[in-house]
């Protein structure tokens, strides 16, 4: 298999002798450097979501190995942080180069894992890489104030400084972006970094992407790998030498390590789960809404967080029912390996049942459904996780498949006379990620995004992932800590400040004690 076809990897050559013996393929750690096989007994099949073979296994790492990864980490810090930041950013510089030269490399195995599209994998490998691009800018990002005679002969400045060892915790839908969201931003502000990618596919880019950063130049320990599942991260959360935690993924498990790795002290961005909207206004430009909805709503098989889920047709929804129903048949469902095809598979069975059941209480619950993928039968990858792109309409606010993510490839529609009742059901929403309006009205589109609660408001644009000069500025329970993902706020969170008052003049001694609070 394509998977971990890693250029003289470490994980290559231990794993191409047990491929070829027919059993899968052990995920490594990786551990202040070396590419290390867990020794725990237990682990978890990683699954090709659209053949269902075993792709390889993940360890459920042990306690010990945990340990090893913090100090590998800590004992890094000692150096790195005194390493000059042209040094670092030059790594960042070498990084971006590796992952441009590799990018196909990275892509087919991320498919392999997970399932989306080659073409979106790409894109996901690309998304990731702007980030890395963005740290070769961290010492001006990282810069402090500076104000001259603040008193008589006495100057005060700040200085951002690294926290330490900081962690991140992933998800599985885009395996490449979001380590990279984590990582490159925070060792090149001089953290070091323990990383635990998702284990529905902890290898397709964490690992190559790991070898790649350590091809770069990055220093061993610097940046560690391990896998598992709660154990590994209640871990993370309670150990006292991880200064920070970075974690996307739902809402059940970020609002636990919020709050788990807050109590102990740490800081915390917890990126979690979406429901996110559009609204379409009659005088929307009718073939540009389509296209957007259709490629925001079914793109990824609606496995991103900023996939559009629902949309509010204002003024009634007939007029686009039958060309959203006629272009969303139009996609081809296959696996992503496939060159032809829009969306491959969901993840996993149990992912497969959710969505499922999800679709079937919006039918039980009144909604109308307009196409139904349910039964997609894809030739040639009959075990795949496959749902055809799904349409319900006439949903309304309370029902369960609109208050609850689905994520999955299914559109909701509903109706509302006007833009102030579309913004209220949005709002009603208690997720707060992304939010668009579509519309040719200058007056609809600033009442929208005044009115609206979401973090990231698209105006004609369907999926408004901020570029990494600006943050990813997820709201409400999209949302817990507040200091946001890349851009100036994920420098500042991966520094603490230090305020430096100095006074450099001779002094006069006057032989005089003053206690009195000081003034200028
Ligand atoms: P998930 O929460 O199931 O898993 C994410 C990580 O948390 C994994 O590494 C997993 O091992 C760990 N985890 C899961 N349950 C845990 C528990 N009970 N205790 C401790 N750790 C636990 O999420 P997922 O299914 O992998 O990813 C999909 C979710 O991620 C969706 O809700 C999606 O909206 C969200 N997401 C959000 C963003 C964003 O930026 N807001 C981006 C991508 C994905």
């Amino acid at each position: 298999p394509a998977i971990f076809a890693l250029r003289s990897s470490h994980f290559s050559t231990a794993a191409e002798p047990s491929s070829k013996q027919g059993s899968p393929p052990s995920v490594p750690n990786l551990i202040g450097g070396s590419f290390v096989k867990s020794q725990s007994s237990a682990s978890i099949d990683v699954i090709n979501p659209a053949t269902q073979e075993v792709v390889s296994q993940v360890p459920l790492t042990t306690n010990e190995e945990f340990k090893a990864a913090v100090y590998a980490a800590k004992q890094a810090f000692q150096s790195w942080r005194h390493t000059p930041v042209t040094a670092r950013q030059r790594v960042m510089f070498k990084l971006q180069e590796l992952i441009r030269r590799d990018i196909d490399k990275l892509a087919l195995n991320i498919t392999t894992e997970q399932g989306k599209t080659l073409k979106d994998a790409h894109g996901d490998v690309f998304r990731g890489l702007e980030v890395v691009e963005h740290a070769c800018g961290t010492a001006t990002l990282q810069m402090g104030e500076y104000v001259s005679n603040v008193s008589n002969g006495i100057d005060t400045y700040s200085i951002r400084e690294p926290l330490g060892v900081c962690a991140g915790i992933c998800p599985f839908n885009f395996p490449a972006m979001i380590p990279l969201w984590m990582f490159p931003l925070a060792v090149t502000c001089g953290n070091t970094f323990v990383l635990k990618p998702s284990e529905k596919d902890p290898a397709g880019a964490s690992v190559i992407l790991a070898e790649l950063a350590m091809e770069a130049g990055l220093p061993d320990g610097v940046l560690n790998i391990v896998h598992g599942t709660n154990d590994i991260v209640n871990a993370i959360c309670d150990d006292e030498d991880i200064k920070a935690v970075s974690f996307v993924g739902s809402n059940t498990a970020g609002m636990h390590i919020y709050s788990r790795a807050s109590a102990k002290g740490k800081r915390v961005q917890s990126n979690m789960g979406a429901k996110n909207h559009a609204i379409v206004m009659p005088d929307a430009s009718a073939d540009a809404t389509l296209n957007a909805l259709v490629a925001a709503g079914f793109g990824a098989a609606g496995q991103r967080c900023m996939a559009l889920s629902t949309v509010v047709f204002v003024g009634g929804s007939k007029s686009w029912e039958n060309k959203l129903v006629e272009a969303a048949k139009a996609l081809k469902v296959s696996a992503g390996t496939e060159p032809d095809a829009d969306l491959g598979p969901v993840i996993s069975k149990q992912a497969k049942e959710r969505i499922c059941k999800l679709i079937q209480s919006g039918v039980e619950s009144g909604a109308r459904l307009l196409l139904d993928g349910r039964n997609i039968a894809v030739p040639g990858y009959e075990h795949g996780n496959f749902i055809g792109p799904t349409i319900l309409s006439n949903v309304t606010a309370d029902m369960e498949c609109h208050k609850e993510e689905i994520f999955g490839p299914v559109l909701l529609c509903s109706e509302a006379d006007s833009l102030e009742e579309a913004i209220s059901f949005v709002n009603r929403n208690k997720y707060g990620n992304g939010a668009s309006i579509f519309t040719t009205s200058g007056v609809a589109a600033r009442k929208f995004q005044t009115e609206i609660e979401a973090g990231q408001v698209g105006i004609n644009v369907p999926i408004p992932v901020p570029l990494p000069f600006f943050s990813f500025t997820g709201n409400k329970a999209s949302f817990a800590g507040d200091l946001n993902f890349y851009g100036k706020a994920g420098v500042n969170f991966f520094t603490h400040i230090k305020t430096v008052t100095q006074q450099w003049k001779n002094l006069p001694g006057s032989g005089v004690v003053n206690l009195a609070m000081p003034t200028s």
